[in-house]
Formats: structure tokens, sequence, C-alpha cells
């Protein structure tokens, strides 16, 4: 698949608890994954996917960084992200040794470590500074219950393709475990993924749950005292980063949202129509759709399956 469309790479920077301020870099189709997880805030996958392909040029992507960098003031992280998994771009190794020729900001990698069992993979994210890919189940069966995997994914191979980026990788790997309430928040589940976190061994591990709108309605959120128990649980080099406080106060994000807000009072909108509207990327769109929601300064209402949103 070639993406046709005009691509906006750069997002942000916007807040993230873990990283800071993010500059969040996006190069592969909206929603080319090799998942279609139940709770992906950014809905169900279109395109299901272990095609690895230059979807978009390096060299675009590349310019689009360096241009940015000039105007924002600077991140703390550059974060190759975006809105489906960013392996699957062929040449992410030349997007990450690219960044470095102009820029000393480190470089992390969010990837749902679907393909890190492909040395290739591992190879290609190793100029990295920071790796932070995820486990979301303890067991095939819940791995294809929450993760709904391409058929060519084997969660036994998925899981040792972590445990080599951990013994393989000079910098730190910190392993994201999002909890789905009522599907993976069972202490047998529980502990099934505690055996394999154990085994993985990463330098940490950031324990998430659905605080922000799923793809399906029935992955649940699972509360703060209980992501609490199961973090001790998980041991000391365990967090939650679940951001239940919703809201940001950085000036830069504040006044986007403020934007969001005035153009939704208009008229009803998708997150497509916003994004257009104000250019923004769909990412950044997502995350101050959310925090108004949270708010409740604008609310949702689906209308022929799409979910448009309207302020007050
Ligand atoms: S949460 Fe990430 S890995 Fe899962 S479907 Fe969404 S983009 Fe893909």
């Amino acid at each position: 698949m070639k993406a046709k469309e005009k691509k906006i790479y750069t997002f942000g920077p916007v807040p993230s608890r873990r990283l800071g301020r993010s500059l969040g870099i996006d190069f592969v189709p909206f929603k080319a994954c090799t998942y279609d997880c139940i709770y992906c805030q950014l809905g169900r996958t279109t395109t299901k996917t272990m095609d690895r392909q230059e979807y978009f040029p390096v060299g675009d992507v590349l310019r689009e960084i360096e241009e940015k960098l000039k105007r924002v003031s600077r991140p703390d992280y550059i974060t190759l992200s975006g809105s489906g998994e960013p392996t699957l771009h062929s040449r992410i190794s030349d997007i990450i040794s690219g960044i470095k020729e102009f820029s000393d900001i480190p470089v992390a990698v969010l990837t749902n470590g679907s393909l890190l069992w492909i040395g290739e993979v591992r190879d290609a994210v190793s100029g990295a500074d920071l790796i932070i890919p995820s486990l979301d189940a303890g067991s095939e069966e819940t791995f294809l219950r929450v993760n709904r995997p391409h058929s060519g994914i084997r969660f036994k191979e998925m899981v040792e393709g972590l445990r080599s980026l951990r013994e393989e990788f000079v910098g730190p790997v910190w392993l994201e475990v999002f909890i789905t309430g009522g599907v993976t928040d069972t202490e047998d589940e529980i502990s099934k993924i505690k055996n394999l976190v154990d085994y993985i061994a990463p330098e940490r591990i950031q324990l998430n749950t659905t605080v922000r709108t799923p793809a399906e309605e029935f992955a649940g959120l699972v509360n703060r005292e209980k992501m609490e128990e199961i973090s001790a649980f998980f041991g000391r080099n365990c967090e939650v980063i679940a951001d239940y406080t919703k809201v940001h106060s950085l000036g830069e994000f504040s006044s986007t949202r403020e934007d969001v807000l005035e153009l939704v009072k208009l008229r009803p909108c998708s997150i497509d129509d916003i994004s257009a509207g104000l250019g923004l990327h769909r990412n950044e769109t997502v995350k101050y759709v959310q925090e108004l929601v949270d708010k409740k300064l604008i609310s949702m209402e689906r209308r022929h399956g799409k979910r448009l949103y309207s302020g007050h």
C-alpha cells in the first residue's frame, strides 16, 4: 500500500507524562498497524498489515522535523510513534540516524513490539536512545482478544522478540503494560503478565489503562487504586502512567485546546474535520478533544457510525 494523501509528519510538542515535552513523529499511513487493539484511542485499524515499506519518503519526513525544530522550543524527546505502528516503515533506521545529524535531542521509539522478533527490525531501531514497547496480555488467548494481531504474529515469538531486544539494545527499554478493565484485570491474567515481564526484564514497567476513548466500548478503565495495587505486585521498577488527571496546563497546549473548543462550538466536527480545520496532526487532535471531553466542555455523539464533537 502506498500512501497518496498529503501527510503532516510532526505533531506537538505535546505534554507526555513520561517523556516531558514530546515532539511526535508519524510516518506510516493512518491507521496501518500490525494490531487492532480493543483499547486503541485512534479507533479500529483500517489496514492490518505486516508489510514493511517506505510508506512516506524519508527525506520529506526529515525535512519537516528539521523545520519544526526551528519553530518550537526544544522538546525533551523526539518520539517516533504516530497513527499506526512505526516499525512498519522499512527505513525507520534512516529516520533515526537522519534526526541525529541535525539534533542532539534524545529519540524515543514507541512501538507495539509485534515485529521485534525479526532481527532486522531490532537492528532498525538500535540507533534510538529509548525504546518503549508494549505487552498487554499474559497468554496467546488474551493476546488475540486484546490486540487482535495480524495472523502472521505469534504470541510466543513476540515475547521472545521483546526479550531479545532487552538483551541486545544498549539503551533503556521501558515496557508499557496496558491493563484492560473487564479483560486483563483478573488476578490470573495479571500474574501471567508478571511472569512474562520478569522474563523480559525491562528497566522500567509502565502501567496504563483505558483513560482515553477506546476503539471498543467494552474495553474498560481500571481505577487508580487497583492500578497501584498491580504496580506494587509488579515491583520496584513499576509505575502507573495512566493519566487520570486528564488536563495539562502547558501554555502552548492550552491555547490550541481553546482553538479546538471554538471550532466545535461553531458546528459538530469529527476528528478529521478538526485536524483539517486547524492544520493539526490527527494524534494531536485526539489529545485535545479527549481533554475537552473529560472536562465536559464538549460532548461526543455517534452519527452514521461517525464520532462527532460539539461544544456547549
Ligand atoms: S494501540 Fe497502538 S498497537 Fe494498538 S491498534 Fe492502536 S496504534 Fe496499533
